[in-house]
């Protein structure tokens, strides 16, 4: 079965979908497949459930079925549990254990384990940074060289380029991979230079296949390391071998860089990180809680999303606080639980953004009267802007699809279609995402 799927998907895909997928049995009739976490669930059905199918039916299957269980954590990939559940097991007592790394160079060592693909939840935030990641991850120095990836601080920069050193060492454990920040490229030159090692240090960073550069703006005004990172550079590019940079800001906007260097980075992919939506927010919470084996409450983890939306890491600080208030309080987790421990670190959250402070600030926003937002006209000039106002208020407020429904005069349904086609549409349209950028820092008074 697994070969008719492999005819049909790429490399990328089976290895990030397919590799951990465990048969669990046969149960009413349909094949119960293991998946890792409610994530893996969800893109199965949508995604390979036919393909499966349809495996099975040329296996001889005449009406075959395929459902998909999520399987029970069984190792912490992401990271320990909050609580111990049991001290006695802890891995203190376990006996020491020589930790493999996948590369004979030891260069892995340096990557963060938890920093997979499969622990990476796409959303139309990151899709491009995401593919492109993968792509370069499958043929690295063919597709995008070098690949530039920009984003805000927390929004999974180091995770993307430490997932394609991962992939690449899994499937090619002979390859040299070397990630660096910026600040100990530069310490490393600086000391190389003081102890006259500069041969040493060529060699290191020129005889990688992998090279990943983390926060490169970190560049700016160091005039010594761009020259020598010049040099490191064109020494991987003209051998093909891969080069990965991250940056907070596209490479135009880093100051006094060299305009050789500049241009270096243009020559490849330039692809950015947004903050992520909602939903896909709720979906980062909901695969954290998932590798910590604990069940947390939709409202809740919906409730943590909308308390913290721009970094990914505070993100999971919050859930962790919320876990961790719930627990020493010994109390089940509620909303009301979640929102008492977010309540000193997220004040400026408390004032609650309402449903006609949004609408407000939309109309203002696009020049549209009150009325037509919540009128019935079909123009597009009020169209998007009332989807982009329904998006809004499910995104910053707490009201349900039937309460927006009701404000707007429609039905729940229409609510649902307006968010998804915004979140569809936020991937690929910048204009859109910025539109919704500035009204949601607007609305909540973090305007710059
Ligand atoms: P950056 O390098 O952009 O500052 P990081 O890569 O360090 O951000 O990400 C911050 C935290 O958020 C990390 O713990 C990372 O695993 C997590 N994270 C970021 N993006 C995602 C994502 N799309 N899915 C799951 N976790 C993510
Ligand atoms: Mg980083």
């Amino acid at each position: 079965m697994l070969t008719h799927v492999r005819k049909n998907i790429s490399e990328v895909e089976y290895h990030t979908w397919f590799v951990p997928v465990r048969p669990l049995g046969v149960q009413d009739g349909a094949l119960v497949l293991g998946v890792r976490n409610s994530f893996a669930q969800e893109w199965f059905r949508k995604h390979y459930q036919d393909l499966l199918e349809d495996a099975l039916r040329q296996l001889g299957a005449s009406s075959p079925q395929v459902s998909f269980e999520v399987l029970p954590a069984v190792q912490d990939a992401m990271m320990a549990p909050a609580t111990e559940p049991n001290p006695s097991s802890s891995r203190r007592t376990n006996p020491p254990q020589v930790v493999q790394t996948t590369s004979g160079t030891g260069s892995a060592k340096a990557l963060n384990p938890k920093y997979i693909f499969e622990n990476f939840v796409v959303g139309p935030n990151n899709n491009l940074a995401h593919a492109a990641a993968l792509a370069v991850a499958e043929s690295p120095g063919k597709t995008y060289n070098p690949l530039f990836v920009y984003g805000d601080v927390g929004l999974g920069k180091t995770h993307l380029m430490h997932a394609v050193g991962h992939y690449v060492l899994e499937r090619h454990p002979e390859k040299r991979v070397e990630y660096v920040s910026t600040e100990s490229f530069t310490n490393d030159l600086i000391n190389a230079i003081r102890e006259d090692r500069m041969t040493q240090f060529r060699n290191r960073y020129r005889s990688v296949d992998l090279l990943l550069v983390d926060d490169i703006q970190f560049l700016a005004g160091k005039e010594r390391t761009q020259e020598e990172f010049f040099h490191t550079f064109n020494a991987l590019y003209e051998s093909h071998k891969q080069i990965i940079l991250s940056s907070d800001r596209p490479p135009r906007d880093i100051q006094t860089l060299e305009s050789r260097l500049r241009s270096r980075f243009e020559w490849g992919l330039i692809t950015d990180i947004q903050s992520p939506e909602f939903e896909t927010r709720v979906a980062i919470l909901k695969m954290n809680a998932e590798h910590r084996r604990i069940n947390i409450p939709q409202e809740v983890l919906e409730l943590i999303a909308r308390q913290v939306t721009s970094n990914i890491r505070e993100l999971e600080g919050a859930l962790v606080r919320v876990m961790a208030f719930s627990s020493l309080n010994n109390v089940s987790l509620s909303k009301a639980v979640a929102a008492k421990a977010l309540s000193d670190v997220f004040t400026s959250q408390e004032v609650q953004i309402e449903m006609a402070d949004v609408l407000r600030a939309v109309a203002a926003h696009f020049s549209v009267p009150l009325e037509a937002l919540r009128g019935s006209g079909r123009v597009r000039e009020v169209v998007v802007p009332r989807q982009i106002a329904m998006y809004l208020i499910r995104d910053l407020t707490g009201h349900s699809l039937p309460e927006v429904g009701v404000f707007f005069g429609r039905d729940h349904s229409t609510v649902l279609h307006a968010t998804q086609k915004v979140s569809e549409q936020l991937g690929r349209d910048p204009e859109l995402s910025t539109h919704i950028e500035t009204l949601r820092r607007r609305l909540q008074g973090i305007e710059e």
